[in-house]
């Protein structure tokens, strides 16, 4: 080895020992005969010290040497004179009697620093020196004790790692495939997995009982800030299960990887089902961290002479507790949020609680201090409240509602990225109606069970059928979801035909299913958490980019590799694919 401990490992007690240190070159100065280096690897960081007077052909090469440098070094640990408390080594350095250059090193693009001057564009194109930098290291170990805890739980939960295949055909999560062509067999294709679902569930056909995989999947989107197109699931499968031991199996997995990755006991994990949601926060993963709940003012604003609110279908206001001292300009501004094309609210209507309880609303024309005392009950609004009120049709007032409650929320300090509430979304619709193509979408996958007593509306009421689905949600973040499955050929076939598909397209794209449902197949239900984001959420960062080694910039490009990449002609031949 060429060392003897590591950089984040010698303390006082050390003191007088000779030691062998390697590293790279994180900073060096010299002081007239006496220079400093900082050396640093994944540990930490150790001082070096080299004497002209007690070593001068050690104390010329170390003033030569640059950033990024690797070095070994042997020398003698003392104790220093300045210590520096902000560093674990920080009570001793290391005078330095040999030293050795293991490799030299390009002054490097950036700093390699806590705070550096490289951009994004920059520190990807080099991300192997962006790695360097202790935070983005810290991320990665993060990373690491999340699936090593994972791996624990689930493991003592006799849960067993099977991979599937990456290359296989589409499995429909709701977004394009990536697709690779085949050589061997020319003019056909295989699709990259969105997930291992089918598998998984073929895998609890073959008896396996409890599955899981940390795996890689694939989704030809486009790309925001929390999006890659390849990232990285926790999946997992059971057998002979209802969605309560679902729900009671991965609630155990998020509280134990609290304990263990954060030190936090978060308490039971409340459910909601999906109607509620919507009813009382405008979306179905809500933030919880908040209250702030939706109050549907209908039976006490209408009928005033207001016109936007009398025709409006429905109104909807918030209590912004304590908040009555929003100043005029601040109140323009959230009106201006709110009419962001994005969001699209017509305009903001508020009614503030002084400190002696009078109301003053943007709209006193139609409502005098009685009819606002009704809005102020229905919103159980005390003094220094600010009522805030959105109007139109359901669906779209409540999404505005939703934005400008996370707005406000943010604004009022409600939203602490270190304060964790975790919620169950459950009894989500099995499924959707794509306004454009008239036609029904699984909310899911095709492959969620409607609720036993909802069977019977598929042949009548598609829309209303209640699906065995659940989410998990963290302070608003979708952490992943799942459903107990449909295990019954004639089901899934009722499924796919729902959704549009004719037997035959059914039978070739998913006739291994429901062949497998033939066979024995048991009930089983699973669920699939994302990986990265749940990483970021341990880091209290909003962007799962930061807690991948070597992610895709938002056109999905890896500039350092540069790819993808245009391929020769030739290629393109061996492969079939030349148009
Ligand atoms: N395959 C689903 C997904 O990727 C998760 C599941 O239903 O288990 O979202």
């Amino acid at each position: 080895m060429l060392r003897t401990h590591t950089c984040g490992e010698l303390r006082l007690s050390d003191v007088g020992k000779e030691v062998t240190l390697s590293g790279w070159l994180q900073k060096s100065r010299d002081i007239g005969t006496i220079g400093f280096i900082d050396l640093r690897d994944r540990y930490g960081i150790t001082q070096l010290s080299f004497d002209e007077g007690r070593n001068k052909p050690v104390f010329d090469i170390a003033r030569t040497l640059g950033r990024e440098y690797v070095l070994t070094i042997t020398g003698t640990v003392i104790e220093r004179t300045a210590k520096n408390p902000k560093i674990t080594t920080g009570d001793i350095e290391v005078q330095v009697s040999n030293i050795e250059i293991l490799n030299e090193s390009k002054t490097p693009p950036f700093t390699i620093e806590e705070e550096t001057d490289g951009g994004d564009e920059l520190r990807m194109k080099f991300r192997y020196l962006d790695l360097r930098r202790e935070v983005v290291r810290k991320n990665l170990e993060l990373r690491h004790k999340v699936s090593k805890y994972t791996r624990q739980y689930l493991d003592n939960q006799n849960f067993i790692e099977v991979e599937t295949p990456v290359l296989i055909k589409s499995t429909p999560e709701g977004a394009r495939d990536f697709i690779v062509p085949s050589r061997l067999n020319e003019g056909e294709w295989y699709a990259l997995p969105q997930s291992p679902q089918t598998f998984k569930q073929l895998l609890m056909v073959s008896g396996f009982d409890r599955y899981y995989q940390i795996v890689k999947c694939f989704r030809d989107e486009d790309l925001r800030a929390d999006r890659q197109p390849e990232f990285t699931q926790i999946d997992c499968e059971m057998s002979f299960v209802e969605q309560e031991d679902i729900l009671n199996t991965f609630e155990g997995l998020i509280k134990y990887l609290f304990k263990e990755v954060k030190g936090l006991d978060i308490p039971n994990v409340p459910r909601m089902n999906y109607d509620d949601a919507m009813r009382l926060y405008g979306c179905d993963k809500p933030d919880i961290r908040f209250d702030m709940q939706f109050v549907y003012l209908d039976e006490v604003a209408k009928g005033k002479g207001f016109g936007i609110f009398d025709t409006a279908e429905t109104i909807i206001a918030i209590n912004a507790k304590g908040a009555a001292n929003y100043t005029r300009k601040q109140l323009d501004e959230l009106t201006e949020f709110v009419k962001r094309p994005q969001i699209g609210a017509k305009g903001l209507i508020y009614c503030r609680v002084g400190d002696d309880g009078s109301l003053k609303s943007s709209v006193d024309k139609f409502y005098d201090q009685e009819a606002l005392q009704l809005w102020a009950t229905a919103c159980k609004a005390d003094k220094n409240d600010l009522i805030l009120v959105l109007s139109g049709d359901l669906n779209s007032t409540r999404k505005q509602m939703n934005e400008l409650r996370l707005e406000v929320g943010k604004q009022l300090g409600l939203r602490q990225p270190d304060n964790y509430k975790a919620l169950w979304v459950t009894d989500f619709p099995l499924l959707e109606l794509d306004e454009e193509s008239n036609r029904w979408h699984a909310m899911h996958h095709p492959f969620t069970s409607p609720k036993p007593e909802d069977i019977a509306l598929m042949q009548t009421d598609p829309g209303k059928i209640r699906a065995n689905a659940y989410d998990l949600v963290i302070n608003g973040v979708e952490i992943g979801g799942g459903s107990i499955r449909i295990h019954n050929r004639d089901l899934q076939k009722q499924m796919f035909s729902l959704l549009g598909f004719t037997d035959e397209q059914a039978q070739a794209q998913f006739g291994f299913l429901m062949n497998a449902f033939e066979y024995g197949a048991p009930p089983h239900g699973g669920l699939a958490f994302g990986f990265d984001r749940l990483c970021s959420l341990f880091g209290g960062s909003e962007t799962i980019r930061d807690f991948i080694a070597f992610p895709k910039n938002n056109m999905g490009r890896d500039v350092m590799i540069d790819a993808p990449s245009v391929i020769s002609d030739e290629q393109k031949k061996e492969l079939g694919v030349q148009s």
